[in-house]
């Protein structure tokens, strides 16, 4: 059991996943035996060509879309940033007003900003406890400039997963642009384009098993939309660029595998996220857990401890072989504690004490239940360094 523990714990895969070795295989030819360019007339490159329609196909079907309505670009965040500057762009004519969440990833949030500098209005909604979007908030933000409405499928910190079908109507019964960001969803949970009515929709291979550095954007027939890269004629002079063709079979594969597996690994990491949570709120005192209790990520299990910092937590962790995350997207150093643990209502001294642990189909119930042992031992120790624990001990006595 020692040694085995002195191994990793992997419990970070919002941030990151492995390379599935079926992923891998899948890529490795088209870099060494078809590595011809897809835009290529010979018959050489239709190999490469054959392989990125193919996934094209595999990743459309998986939100119900057709693959013409799939653009290929290098990730969720250009994903996030195409959508939004693209579309007010085209829209605004009709006027410049924006409606997103104040706890979107971000790369929507930075977007925002950047597009409120230059002459956009945007407003924020609010979320409720557990970070869910209320529809009838959505509603009453609606003006008539609203061109967008850009709100998260899946909350990357806390796991939340909104309710893309009530807002989605609420966007098409307007006539507003509906886009969404399901980096965290998309493989994990189910998406229906038509069902939700979502006009775009941000997609990232690496954090389904998956590669860095592939997304897509989902971008619905009729949608105008200004290119995002000119040069070639790819990505219907959407998004030019020859082919990152390895890239994009690899997405295709882990699509592949992800869709064909989303139940049977849902069923395996939702049982041992709640195992999880069940043993943290039950051993380890003044602890919480972040994010709606059912609606929520398969894999995702964020807390917060009082009387402690996150990142002490996670330097401890680390020591002992543990990847987790503080959930906060903020670079280290940064002494702001997450705009989503705020957004949700936690005073800053609560969202401080945050901790994300995000599972996979390989986590196993030993290293979850090493990993709360070495938490429940850490935090210990922490609030047992922390002034603020000692007086409130002395006031309100040991839990
Ligand atoms: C990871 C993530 C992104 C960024 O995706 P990249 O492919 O890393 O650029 C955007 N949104 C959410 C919700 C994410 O979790």
């Amino acid at each position: 059991m020692d040694i085995k523990m002195k191994e990793l714990i992997y419990l970070d895969n919002a941030a990151t996943t492995q390379v599935y070795p079926e992923v891998l295989d899948a890529m490795t030819p088209y870099f060494t035996q078809y590595y011809g360019n897809p835009s290529a007339i010979y018959s050489f490159a239709s190999d490469a060509l054959k392989a990125v329609s193919e996934a094209r196909k595999i990743l459309s079907e998986g939100i119900g879309a057709k693959p013409e309505e799939i653009y290929f670009t290098a990730g969720g965040s250009e994903s996030d940033n195409w959508a939004m500057k693209a579309a007010v762009e085209a829209y605004a004519a009709k006027g410049k007003h924006i409606i997103t969440t104040k706890i979107e990833h971000h790369a929507i949030l930075h977007t925002a900003q950047y597009l409120e500098k230059h002459g956009y209005e945007v407003t924020y909604l609010d979320v409720d406890e557990n970070g869910m979007v209320s529809p009838e908030a959505v509603v009453a933000a609606i003006r008539p400039g609203t061109v967008l409405i850009s709100v998260m499928a899946a909350n990357n910190e806390i796991g939340t997963i909104e309710p893309l079908e009530e807002i989605g109507a609420i966007a098409k019964e307007n006539g507003i642009l509906f886009h969404t960001d399901a980096v965290q969803a998309f493989g994990h949970v189910p998406l229906d384009v038509e069902k939700m009515h979502i006009d775009m929709l941000s997609a990232s291979a690496h954090k389904l098993n998956g590669p860095k550095g592939i997304g897509f954007l989902y971008i619905r027939q009729g949608v105008k939309m200004q290119a995002l890269i000119h040069g070639g004629g790819q990505e219907r002079q959407r998004r030019a660029g020859t082919h990152n063709v390895p890239g994009i079979v690899g997405f295709g594969e882990a699509a592949k595998i992800a869709f064909r597996e989303m139940d049977k690994r849902n069923a395996y990491e939702c049982a041992l996220r709640d195992h999880l949570i069940e043993r943290v709120l039950a051993e380890i005192p003044y602890s919480r857990l972040n994010g709606d209790r059912t609606n929520r990520l398969p894999g995702n299990a964020s807390f917060c401890f009082r009387f402690i910092e996150g990142e002490s937590l996670l330097i401890l962790l680390d020591q002992n072989g543990i990847c987790a995350s503080s959930g906060s997207a903020c670079t280290s150093g940064s002494l702001d504690p997450s705009h989503v643990l705020l957004a949700i209502g936690l005073p800053h001294e609560i969202a401080h004490g945050s901790l994300r642990l995000t599972l996979s189909e390989k986590t196993t119930k030993e290293e979850i239940d090493f990993t709360v042992d070495k938490i429940k031992e850490i935090v210990e120790r922490l609030r047992n360094m922390s002034p603020l624990y000692e007086d409130f001990v002395k006031k309100n006595g040991k839990a």
